[in-house]
């Protein structure tokens, strides 16, 4: 087991492109650690930079201690998991699981001992002798997890690895992942362009932009506290409302919004300031009756079915903001509602930087 130290990484393509732009990393001995971001923020690169399958123009890796930078992929001591799988699909489901021992010129019989218990750690069994066309999605991305777990990497590394299972396959599979870097506690990074993904399965979460770090933390910090409105804007299945606001009484006080105020700990935040406050629709809520203190009026625009929980589009003001409420409570539209959120839910952003105030 080890751990994975980045240090002022940076890696530049040839056309000048900086896909990773000057990171400083921990990832502790049996984590399993996300790499999120959109599209293009370099979070494939960063993975493939710690295996070594492409050059770090600056800075340090390092894999249990040791400085891998300039070591070749193949004696670093990580096993990779690609998007596509990667089998080779002349051979069957045992000789790919123990193609990483073949090559060490491992001997057959032991091999095979790996084969059959990698096996039946992954649900495998009954499957070795088919090949890679003969399996469905959900298998051979089995197949690749075991061929990664019986090379015996220190380290495991997988790209979108759920990416090419149907959604229903995707629970599944994201259950079974789980589940199975708990038992072998293998420290694991992993890459996705979910947030819900991120969310589910990472102990942390490093969330990147434009090949740059803009916030680490629990999948709870991340969600509940996001440091920017990049971060506020990319995670929640129901985006955070982002709304122009002006602190009126600072301390423990109120901020105000189109169509009224709400409570906010305004920290060091001075009255009169003009901030973006965020608020999860998850953490506002319609009240009924008579409402003390600072609340928000609007007029239900819409509502959207979810499941167990409707998302209402409040027009307050001619601003829309989002809340979400039990199923059964959804208002019809054209309805008058009353909002208000506890002040710990609250969040201030500087209107300019976008940066976490209080
Ligand atoms: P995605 O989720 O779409 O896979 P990503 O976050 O993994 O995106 P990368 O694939 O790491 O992002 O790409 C980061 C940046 O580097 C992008 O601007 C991309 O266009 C660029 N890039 C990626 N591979 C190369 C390459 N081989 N040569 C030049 N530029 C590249």
């Amino acid at each position: 087991m080890a751990g994975i130290d980045i240090e002022g990484l940076a890696t530049v393509y040839p056309n000048g492109v900086r896909a990773v732009d000057g990171l400083d990393l921990h990832v502790a001995d049996g984590e399993f650690f996300a790499l999120l971001g959109p599209s293009g923020c370099g979070k494939t690169t960063l993975l493939r930079t710690i295996a070594g399958l492409e050059a770090a123009s600056e800075g340090t890796v390092r894999i249990d201690s040791a400085d891998v930078t300039r070591v070749e992929p193949g004696k670093r001591g990580v096993a990779m998991v690609f998007q596509d799988y990667a089998l080779f699909p002349h051979m069957n489901v045992s000789e790919n699981i123990t193609y990483p021992l073949k090559v060490r010129r491992v001997a057959a019989a032991t091999r095979a001992d790996v084969a059959s218990r990698t096996a039946g750690e992954l649900s495998l069994q009954g499957l070795l002798e088919r090949k890679p066309a003969q399996l469905s999605g959900g298998q051979q991305q089995r197949v690749a997890l075991a061929r990664a777990i019986a090379s015996e990497g220190k380290v495991l590394l997988l790209d979108e690895p759920l990416s090419n299972l149907d959604a229903r396959l995707r629970l599944e599979a994201r259950t079974f992942l789980k589940k199975l870097q708990r038992d072998l506690g293998i420290t694991t990074v992993f890459v996705t362009h979910d947030q819900a993904e991120a969310l589910a399965l990472a102990d942390r979460i490093a969330v990147m932009d434009s090949g740059k770090l803009r916030q680490l933390g629990s999948p709870r910090e991340v969600f509940a506290r996001p440091v920017n409105t990049f971060v506020a804007n990319f995670i929640g299945s129901t985006p955070m409302n982002l709304l122009p606001g002006t602190v009126t009484t600072s301390g423990t006080g109120a901020v105000s919004v189109a169509g009224g105020s709400l409570p906010a700990t305004t920290g060091s935040v001075p009255a009169d300031a003009e901030v973006t406050v965020g608020i999860r629709p998850e953490y506002l809520t319609v009240v009924s009756g008579d409402v003390t203190g600072p609340a928000l009026r609007g007029v239900v625009v819409v509502a959207e079915n979810l499941g167990t929980q409707s998302l209402v589009t409040v027009d307050c003001d001619g601003t829309l903001v989002g809340v979400t409420v039990p199923e059964e409570a959804e208002p019809t539209p054209g309805t008058a509602v009353v909002l208000t959120a506890p002040a710990s839910r609250v969040l201030l952003y500087d209107r300019n930087s976008g940066e976490l105030l209080a």
